[in-house]
């Protein structure tokens, strides 16, 4: 940050500079590549940013999951963790620290987020169920599907819409919702609500709405679940945007939204601060006995789950790291910095910003490049082949053929994606990232757009390979 600004100076006499509340014990040595190895380096690729090799990036914002840094008391905790087969003190740790922090009694610790989902929903779904959510994440829609049910979106129409300037976005439409549990009765099997919306770009969920969904669970008979990987950054957001809870400790919004809830499956590479990890937290003991049996099955003793005890002991720590203010007003506000940076440069964003990513909007960046050169993916390696800043399309390439036509699917937007690693990178980091975006704002004339070499049949982003259209074609067809 250059001098006189922050990332978010607060007024009057609670002023109070948001700058990295850490300082760097352990660091990690980022190497640098030329323009011209650069563009090598992604012709080789494919100009796909997923076949890139890590080190050839220096910036990476591919995701924030599993990618942030531990502490000095996290990485202590491994030294310390309980490797014993059953009754691990590691795990009492972390289930002290969830009963703790989000007030459930009964954990199950599992490999990551969507093992939670396959225990819990192996032991809740039926075939032809149905599961309301805000809006699915990709593997818990998966995982619906996987059990011959189907997923529901629920999120009202505010959810779709990149420019509406709304404090909750990811909001639940509540009257939808009950619309749904009034026709669909006995055959939904639970409720989620996913906090923030990952796939509506980390907006936020109202305490009001999480109440609001509640008391209509309750009238229904169907138990609420929260899709928890970043219910954090959520507490955060109603912190400072819902009426009445300004001066309400984060601990004690967690506790709240929680409180609502029968229970949550958790991603812990995300607000957990670990690299992998997760869990299920259920209320009820009769639940939680009958979905260990599928925990043993999946993952394994319910005291361990697939995990190591360090792990358990290092997720159990972040879970209490996380809900610290000065963490998350660091957090949020190094998301919103970025987003500021790259308005000021007159780069088109999403609005408003979410609390783990910013989004370009890349059919307003490059409004030349037709739909069928896929302007996300070209835009994604041109930010690499600018500053070896790494994002990920979310877009027509991501979106795949429709299974019966065989066309490409158009989504309605064409986005950038660049998440933040959380306490990896500093300010200055993300001005460079900010550089990036402008350099190739001003040069947007001369991008070209990509047309595909290979294209897998599935889930194609991960593996495609593309090669550069001739700039003589572009109008020609
Ligand atoms: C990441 C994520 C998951 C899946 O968790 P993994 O740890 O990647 O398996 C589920 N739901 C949400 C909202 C997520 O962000």
């Amino acid at each position: 940050m250059t001098a006189g600004e922050s990332m978010g100076d607060r007024e009057g006499p609670d002023w109070w500079p948001l700058a990295e509340p850490f300082k760097i014990k352990v660091v990690e040595r980022l190497r640098r590549t030329t323009r011209e190895e650069r563009a090598e380096l992604i012709r080789r690729a494919g100009y796909n940013l997923f076949n890139l090799r890590s080190s050839d990036v220096y910036i990476d914002l591919l995701t924030d999951s599993g990618t942030s840094a531990m502490s000095d008391t996290q990485w202590a905790a491994l030294m310390v963790g309980d490797e014993a087969y059953a009754g691990s003190r590691s795990f009492y740790r972390l289930k002290e620290a969830v009963e703790e922090v989000m007030g459930f009694p009964y954990v199950i610790p599992t490999h990551q987020g969507r093992a939670a989902e396959n225990v819990l929903f192996t032991t809740l779904v039926k075939e032809g169920h149905i599961v309301p959510n805000n809006m699915h994440f990709d593997t818990t829609k998966a995982h619906v599907e996987h059990r011959g049910a189907r997923a529901l979106d629920l999120a009202g129409e505010w959810a779709y819409d990149p420019v509406a300037d709304l404090p909750f976005k990811g909001d639940i439409d509540l009257e939808l919702l009950d619309r749904a549990l009034a026709e669909h009765g006995e055959a939904v099997p639970f409720v989620m609500i996913t906090v923030t919306c990952n796939s509506g770009g980390g907006q936020p969920v109202s305490m009001a709405n999480i109440r609001g969904a509640a008391e209509i669970c309750r009238r229904r008979g169907v138990p609420l679940f929260l899709d928890a990987a970043r219910f954090a950054e959520n507490a955060y957001f109603i912190k400072l945007r819902e009426p009445g809870y300004a001066d309400v400790s984060i601990r004690d919004i967690v506790r709240e939204m929680f409180s609502y809830a029968d229970g949550c499956t958790v991603s812990g590479k995300k607000d957990a601060l670990v690299n992998i990890g997760g869990f299920i937290a259920l209320r009820d003991g009769d639940l939680y006995r009958r979905a260990t049996v599928w925990a043993v099955l999946f993952e394994g003793f319910p005291t361990y789950g697939g995990l190591a005890g360090r792990d358990m002991e290092a997720m159990a720590r972040g879970l209490e790291e996380v809900v610290d203010e000065d963490y998350l007003a660091y957090r949020i506000e190094q998301v919103a910095y970025l987003g500021r940076r790259l308005k000021e440069a007159g780069v088109p964003i999403i609005e408003p910003v979410g609390g783990h990513a910013v989004y370009l909007d890349a059919l307003r960046f490059l409004p030349d490049l037709p739909r069928e050169e896929f302007p996300g993916q070209a835009l994604a390696v041109e930010l690499y082949v600018e500053g070896g800043v790494r994002g990920v399309e979310i877009g027509t390439v991501l979106a795949g053929r429709d299974p019966e036509t065989g066309e490409n699917r158009y989504p309605r937007l064409e986005m950038v994606r660049l998440a933040l690693p959380r306490r990896v990178y500093t300010c200055r980091h993300l001005d460079v990232v900010a550089e990036t975006c402008q350099r190739v704002l001003d040069r947007r004339g001369e991008v070209v757009g990509l047309e595909f070499e290979e294209e897998p049949p599935v889930l194609r982003h991960f593996t495609a390979r593309f090669r550069r259209v001739p700039r003589s074609a572009v109008g020609e067809t």
